[in-house]
């Protein structure tokens, strides 16, 4: 993974929240720090910052790629962290993010294993200090469940390596070795270990990387084509010098047809279209309700979940399939 993202360091984890929790650990986030992330991401962006004890905050984002919003952040001085996600695969501007005095940033890369910024790979970390990917099965390529840290820091790589497996090592001892069966617990670390079956298959998967992101963007441009112009909904756009892996293909309903999207989204489904909603913002979650967030807390991200679904998009999509796509979307659509 290291090689193909052009980084020096891969730490695998089992899950990509427990990758993510190493990552805040690693970089030294405690409580009384404070993160900001994307309110549009799945909730173990920012609940990984809970488990350090970290205050999270979010900032808004922006409509016409459903990406946090980098010239509306604004930090404090206990902002330590700032964790974009590239939503549907789709780069976050990095380098206007890294221009905010101050702080560090960890990626999100759970949708965007393969995407491109500037030229180089997503989890090459030219803006940040390490990036995240996911292994569960709805990502681009899967171990079953699992997760990486990617990074070019060596004492990072130490870190996380403590992290994955119950804060023990042999290295770098505190204390004077008893021997050759000496060991340190030197942190509160966890069993987060990844096992060599599920990495078995994520090597053999990592082959086939290349091919599923070629076919997902394949799948994409037809998508882009086929609906430009259409009555019914807006598309995300790719800004200049990047290209999305697509985990996800996001389409955004023009504002007659905000009102009923219950309806459509169940008719869509009822029809036999596996349509989605990409997220429900995670302040609007009970749990962080509880904690104080305002329910309409960010309101691009508002509009943005008003009017988003996400259509079907994996390699194995077949141009019938694109076509029965377009009928569906067309027809349910048309009838509102
Ligand atoms: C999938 C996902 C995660 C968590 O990864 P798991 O491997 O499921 O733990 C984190 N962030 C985003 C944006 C994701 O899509």
């Amino acid at each position: 993974m290291a090689k193909y993202c052009g980084s020096k360091y891969a730490v695998a984890f089992n899950s990509g929240t427990s990758a993510l929790h190493g990552a805040y650990f690693a970089l030294g986030l405690k409580k009384g720090d404070e993160m900001i992330t994307s309110p549009n991401t799945f909730v173990a962006s920012s609940n990984a910052g809970l488990y350090l004890g970290a205050n999270v905050r979010f900032g808004d984002i922006e409509l016409e790629t459903g990406n946090i919003d980098a010239s509306k952040i604004e930090t404090s001085e206990n902002t330590k962290l700032i964790t974009p996600v590239h939503y549907s695969g789709n780069p976050v501007d990095l380098k206007e993010l890294s221009e905010i005095d101050n702080v560090k940033i960890i990626e999100d890369g759970a949708h965007a294993l393969g995407a491109v910024y500037d030229g180089k790979k997503i989890g090459s970390l030219k803006y940040s200090e390490m990036a995240m990917f996911s292994f569960h099965p709805v990502k681009h390529i899967t171990t079953g469940e699992g997760g990486i840290i990617v990074t070019n820091d060596e004492e990072y790589y130490e870190r996380l390596q403590l992290f994955r497996s119950h804060g023990i090592t042999k290295n770098n001892l505190v204390n004077e070795s008893h021997g050759d069966w000496y060991y340190e617990m030197q942190e509160l670390g966890f069993n987060y270990r990844i096992t060599d079956i599920q990495c078995a298959l994520g090597l053999s998967q990592l082959k086939k990387l290349d091919s599923f992101v070629k076919a997902r963007r394949r799948i994409a441009s037809i998508y882009n084509e086929i609906f430009e112009d259409n009555p019914y909904f807006d598309v995300t756009i790719e800004k200049e010098g990047r290209k999305s892996a697509y985990h996800l293909y996001p389409i955004l309903l023009k504002d007659k047809f905000i009102k009923s999207k219950k309806e459509i989204f169940a008719k869509l489904r009822a029809n036999g279209l596996g349509v989605q909603v990409h997220y429900i913002p995670v302040y609007k979650q009970p749990y962080y309700q509880k904690l104080g967030f305002k329910m309409d807390l960010c309101p691009v991200c508002e509009e943005f979940y008003k009017r988003e679904l996400s259509i079907p998009m994996y390699p194995t999509l077949s141009d019938e399939d694109i076509e029965f796509v377009k009928e569906t979307l067309f027809e349910v659509f048309g009838d509102f």
